[in-house]
């Protein structure tokens, strides 16, 4: 496929191509009455476009193995094919031609290059290889030229090690981990400050871009947290945030268009500063398996003015996943914010929070239980709990039920926290 250059003229190109090769596009447009590539146009008129939901591509690959009609190569072609870890369902198949690889590449480069990572750093990194996509976060690692230690997640001994004995300037994880890391340090009597990381870059859930959340991690560590997302459909490691830590830059120019949409409505909103939504992504040039219009169920705050490190790239913070959120009375409730709220109350509270809804499925009836983590020597003081209460109401606008329990009584992860359990619900 020969590269065009101009977002325009790559996504008309891309059009070209989908109803040339991939039957599921083909037949998804002529159902909105587009017949030809001709009569979609450009990008200025993409929201008249069908959206493209990943339940449409599980189905796809089901009906239409191996790789579903969706995927506009034949498998010999794919160089790569990477699998969704498959909560909801079976693992969706995704694969990546020998140019769709190098994309991932660059954009990944330029996310981590933004975090300020640089050639002969020392970088700790908790990821697998695979069947995740962070693998292929990994070899961008290497373009840019680190002293990469790989050391995975599930062996806090091992990594602690690392950390004490290479001492790097910079460690990836996710952001509970991060947390956990900083605890189980403490609770061996070496305070994981005395590393002397610089840096924690971290991705995987929303906790990184949560300010207080932020601050604790930062705080234990010593060191300035720089938040990195990706999604496994589109692209690896998509938005890096830089020195500023004012949201994070999109790093798929010239490859992906990212629209800002209503997460009800699914009409477009305007990328101005302060403006939140749902991100919905298409491929410009994506060879093996191109999307068009891909719901993330990320929702986002976005800034379109320059940021103070000089790049006008559009920026995001990421608020939460439409697969946590809650609806209580009508109103969203994302995990991650209430997190946030209850981290407030540091250093009274460890940060831990989980959620327990009383019923299944995302509809829910006030209050909603919420168990907080309170620190050590704290005590089950019902004042604290009332005004963490009243905090959550103000904020988020729906009745929370605190309980308050002991430190380290809420589980730990080294991947995802999880954040809702619905154990209790009936
Ligand atoms: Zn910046």
């Amino acid at each position: 496929m020969s590269r065009v250059t101009g977002d325009d003229a790559t996504y008309r190109a891309q059009i070209a191509r989908l109803f040339e090769r991939s039957p599921f596009y083909r037949d998804k447009l002529r159902a909105v009455g587009f017949d030809a590539a001709e009569k979609v146009g450009g990008l200025e008129r993409i929201a008249e476009l069908p959206f493209t939901e990943k339940d449409e591509l599980r189905k796809s690959q089901t009906e239409h193995p191996p790789l579903g009609s969706h995927a506009a190569i034949d498998i010999s072609q794919a160089a790569r094919i990477y699998s969704t870890s498959g909560t909801s369902g079976a693992p969706l198949y995704i694969p990546l031609t020998e140019a769709d690889i190098r994309d991932w590449l660059e954009i990944a480069r330029a996310s981590y290059s933004r975090n300020g990572l640089k050639a002969g750093d020392r970088l700790v990194t908790t990821y697998g290889a695979g069947p995740l996509v962070a693998g292929a976060t990994l070899a961008a690692f290497e373009a840019i030229g680190v002293t990469h230690v790989p050391v995975g997640a599930g062996n806090t001994e091992r990594l602690l090690a690392a950390l004490r004995l290479l001492r790097p300037q910079a460690l990836a994880c996710t952001p509970s981990y991060a947390m956990y890391i900083a605890e189980a340090a403490e609770a061996k009597g070496w305070p994981v400050k005395q590393a002397g990381v610089e840096r924690i870059l971290v991705a995987g859930e929303p906790g990184g871009g949560e300010e207080s959340f932020r601050r604790k991690i930062e705080a234990a560590f010593g060191a300035r947290v720089y938040e990195v997302m990706g999604i496994g459909d589109i692209a690896a490691s998509l938005w890096g945030e830089c020195e500023a830590q004012s949201g994070m830059h999109f790093s798929g120019g010239g490859i992906i268009h990212a629209e800002l949409v209503d997460p009800e409505s699914g009409k477009p909103v305007p990328l101005a500063d302060g403006a939140t939504g749902e991100l919905a992504y298409t491929h410009l040039r994506r060879e093996a398996a191109p999307l068009l219009r891909f719901r993330s169920r990320d929702h986002v705050r976005v800034w379109a003015s320059r940021c103070a490190c000089g790049a006008d790239t559009l920026r995001v913070r990421c608020i939460g996943r439409t697969d946590d959120m809650l609806i209580v009375r009508g109103v969203n409730v994302f995990p991650s914010a209430v997190r946030e709220v209850v981290a407030r109350f540091a250093p009274r509270v460890t940060g831990a929070v989980q959620i327990r809804p009383r019923a299944r499925g995302v509809k829910q009836e006030p209050p909603l239980p919420v168990l907080v983590e309170v620190a050590d020597g704290q005590g089950a003081d019902p004042v604290l709990a009332a005004s963490i209460a009243k905090e959550i109401r103000d904020t988020l606008v729906f009745t929370p039920e605190v309980r308050l329990v002991a430190p380290q009584a809420l589980p730990r992860s080294d991947y995802k926290s999880k954040l809702v359990d619905f154990t209790e619900s009936s």
